[in-house]
Parts: structure tokens; sequence; C-alpha cells
């Protein structure tokens, strides 16, 4: 596949005064596709000081002209979503059909919602006595993981841009090419030199040196809870603002009155969807006690048809560490209902999808999140039981109810510990608010309350 050979900053395509390289290899059959640019300390110094550079003519620009911006940004994606599909499917290994869906159509939606709100959003308001201003927060870090590699550059970049702020990003390891193409849309909608640069880097060297800079204001990581953690820590002692999408084990409640064919099928396509590696996955099944049993063999037949139609991990440590986490349910007594541990093909980074039984709460398996096609199945005695068990994590990031009746299903609903439910299978909404209670995170993306994660007040009273 085409690739840079360097960072963009400041508007142009520059080489790496790091001079090291990462391999980008497609995870179907462990080929390396592409070299990019491995930046140091120094690159991520030098995009840190573009985007600084940048940040006042960006931030006095009119809401309008960056709405324009945006929107050229939306079109330039529309454009090339072909390509963008591919370039994903080659690096992530996700089916072609699912990057041209997901991968490709939500992020150009998302772009486009930016566009809007951009030009609809209120900078200004009246309090009283007082005009409060909205301003851009100013330099933003976005740190973004390779599981959606469009949708979660765009998720932070967008409303960044549309709030006047300036963006260094370090897309993941993993995923770079895609991070390159966005980068090239950026170029071509016009937005201005410096305003939005793409440093390519490993986590630990590119990734930590943004994070720590002194001359960013906000960092807007999506990730792993241990790297979370540690970029909320080096933020907080420099009282530095922080946005934080981290994991999830989102629990899927089918109450007695649902659909339960459904709710099985939804469910299980749920977890499958990207082989897994979706943090808002429904990973936990809770059924009741009554309906185990036909809840599991429907959920056996579910998976089987899923057997050669879902994609690779994306790279052998995480195929490892989900192969891992399969063994370690068998050790601690849950039964094995469809896949297991053992790859299915000798090349490619493939795992079975995954049916346990027998799960209950306190298992590893029902309590941290695998990132792979692995479906736990529990059982509940009652409402409250299955209340429990749905809240009975560190993580609240999405979820599902089912019910005969969708009142029935609001008010389980209401008294769950997570951001996001959907009812009766409600369609994902990119307006919506998403992010985390608990350990999922702080803050949120998309839509307006994502827009005002990039921006602060100023108090003017008259
Ligand atoms: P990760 O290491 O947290 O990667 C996320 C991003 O952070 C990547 O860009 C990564 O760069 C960067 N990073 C890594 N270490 C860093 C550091 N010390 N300072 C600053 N940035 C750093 O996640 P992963 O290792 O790819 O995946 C491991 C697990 O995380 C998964 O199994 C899953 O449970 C969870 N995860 C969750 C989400 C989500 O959407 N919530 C997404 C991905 C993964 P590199 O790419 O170079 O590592
Ligand atoms: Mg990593």
């Amino acid at each position: 596949m085409k690739a840079h050979d360097g960072i963009y900053l400041d508007g142009a395509w520059r080489p790496a005064l790091s001079g090291e390289v990462i391999d980008v290899v497609d995870p179907v059959d462990e080929q390396v596709i592409a070299r990019v640019p491995a930046a140091g300390a120094e690159d991520v110094d030098a995009a840190v000081r573009a985007a600084r550079a940048a940040l006042p003519g960006w931030a006095a620009t009119a809401p309008a002209e960056r709405a324009a911006r945006l929107s050229a940004l939306r079109d330039a994606l529309a454009a090339r979503k072909d390509e963008i599909a591919e370039t994903v499917t080659a690096e992530l290994g996700a089916p072609l059909a699912f990057s041209q869906a997901v991968h490709a159509a939500v992020p150009i939606a998302v772009a486009g919602s930016y566009a809007d709100l951009a030009a609809r959003h209120a900078f200004e308001e009246k309090v009283g006595n007082s005009t409060v201003f909205h301003e851009p927060v100013g330099v933003v870090a976005a740190i973004t993981p390779w599981n959606y590699p469009l949708h979660q550059v765009v998720a932070k970049v967008a409303p960044a841009l549309a709030a006047g702020c300036t963006v260094v990003l370090k897309p993941a390891e993993d995923t770079p090419l895609v991070a390159q193409l966005f980068t090239e849309a950026v170029h071509d909608a016009g937005v201005p030199a410096g305003v939005f640069n793409l440093v390519t880097g490993l986590g630990p060297v590119a990734g930590q040196a943004l994070a720590e800079h002194p001359g960013v204001d906000l960092v807007s990581f999506t990730g792993s809870t241990a790297v979370g953690r540690t970029i909320a820590a080096t933020a907080g002692a420099a009282v530095k603002k922080v946005a934080l999408e981290l994991g999830g084990k989102s629990a899927n409640v089918i109450l007695p009155s649902a659909d339960l064919a459904k709710a099985v099928n939804v469910g299980v396509a749920n977890v499958m969807s990207n082989s897994g590696q979706t943090c808002s996955a429904w990973t936990r099944m809770l059924v009741h006690r009554d309906q185990y049993d036909e809840a599991v063999e429907l959920a056996r037949t579910a998976a089987a048809k899923y057997g050669d139609r879902i994609g690779p991990l994306v790279n052998a440590k995480q195929q490892a560490r989900v192969r891992g986490y399969i063994e370690k349910g068998v050790a601690e007594g849950a039964r094995l209902v469809a896949g297991g541990a053992e790859p299915p093909r000798e090349r490619g980074y493939f795992v079975s999808p995954t049916v346990f039984a027998d799960v209950t709460p306190e298992m590893t398996i029902a309590q941290e999140e695998i990132f792979g096609p692995v479906l736990s199945v529990l059982r509940y005695e009652d409402e409250e039981d299955a209340l429990r068990i749905a809240n009975g994590t560190v993580y609240g990031l999405a979820g599902a109810v089912w019910a005969g009746d969708e009142a029935e299903a609001v008010a389980f609903a209401r008294r769950m510990d997570t951001g996001q439910v959907d009812i009766n299978g409600g369609r994902f909404n990119p307006l919506a608010p998403f992010g985390g209670y608990k350990q999922s995170g702080v803050g949120r993306e998309l839509g307006a309350h994502g827009l005002a994660e990039y921006l602060q007040t100023k108090s003017l009273q008259f």
C-alpha cells in the first residue's frame, strides 16, 4: 500500500528526525504492506510548536469558516470512501463489507455532524448580567487506538477543529495508513498549516512525549485502562485537561418478556462484529434461569454462522491475549459451547467466534475486557439479581436491555451504571453522547457534548 515516509507538520509532509520506522502488517496474511515513520520526542516537539503557533489564528476564525473547512473535510472523506474501506481492511483486517458500512461510513457522518454543529453552536450566551464566551481549550493531543481507526480520529479531531483548537494526532502504530489518508483529506479541505499535525509513532515514545508535552492543553485518549491511567496521572500533575475513552464489559440484559431469539441473535452479532474489538460490545449476556438453556442453544447456533465471516484480530499480541482469556475461562469452570482457544487457521491472527455458558459474575472472563470474539452467557434469578450482575464490574460504557414493553426496558436501563443503553436493539446514533461511567472513562465524545469537551468558558460581567 502507498504510504507517506514523513510526518505531517505545519501543512507539509516532512521527514521525521528520529529516522525510525514502523512496519505496517496485514493481519490476514502477516505480510508487511507499508512502512511509516516512528516519530521521536523531537518530532513531537516540532508538531506541538506548529500547533501552538497556529492556535491564535484558528481560534479567532469565525465559526462559519471552521464549519466550511469541516464540510470540505467531510466531502474529501466521502469522495475517498472506497479507499478508506480498503485501507482499513488492509491494516486492521476487517472484512471489506464491514469496512465500507462502518469504518468508512460512520466517520464521514461524524465529520458532517461537526460541520453542522460548528455552524449552529452558540459560542456566546447571556446569563443574567454576564456574557459567557465558549472559547477553545487550546492545543489538543489526540491519541487513538486501532479498533475503529478512522472513527476514533474523527471523533476527536472534528470537534476539536470545530471548537477552534489545534491538534497533534498520534494514531495507533497498527493503523497509521488510514490516519495518513485522513491527513491528506484535512490538507485538501484547506485547513490552514499547523492547525492539524500528524505524528505516527510508538505509544511509549511518541505517545508519551505528546501526553507529557507542556505545550499541550488537553489530552484526549482512547485505548486501554492501563495507559489511560498513566496519561491521567501525568496530565493531573501538570493540571492539564484530559478526556479518556477506556474499556468496557457491557451487559446485554434480556428480561423474561423479551423476544428471546431476536435478543440473542442481535447480541451475538454485536459481540462478533469487528472480531469483538469494540469497547462498547455487549460481552456479557444476562438471561433469566428459566430461559437460560434455550438462550445458550440460540447463541451457539448464531456463533456457528459467524465461523468464516469475521476477520482476524489486529496483531499477534492481541490474538495471544484473547486465546489466553479463553483458556482462563475453561480453567475457571465456564462451559465452552462454541469456538475455543485453538486458532482456526494457520496463517493470520484469527480467533474462532467463541461462546461460554455457565459463566458466573466473579470469573475473570465476566470481569475483564477480552477484546475478541468471545461472549459470556450468565444466568440471573430475578430482576434485582440481573441489575446487581449488570452493575458488578469496574466498567460502565454501554449496554442493552430487551423487554416486551419499552417502558419496562427503560425502567431497568435507568438503574444501570453506564453511559449508553440500547433499548430493544436501538440503532447507533452518531449525535448521542458516548462515554463511560466508572472506570470506562472521563468525558463524552460525539454530538454537542463532544464539542463541549474542547471548549472552556469565559464570563464577562456588565
Ligand atoms: P493502548 O496501548 O492503550 O493503545 C492506545 C493508544 O495509546 C495507541 O495509540 C498507543 O500507541 C498509545 N500508547 C500506548 N502506550 C502509551 C503511553 N505510554 N503513552 C501515550 N500513549 C500510549 O492499547 P493496545 O495495547 O493497543 O490494546 C490493549 C487493550 O486495550 C485491548 O486488548 C483492549 O482491552 C484495550 N483497548 C481499548 C480500546 C477502546 O476503544 N476503549 C481500544 C483499543 C484497545 P501504540 O499503538 O504504539 O501502542
Ligand atoms: Mg499498545
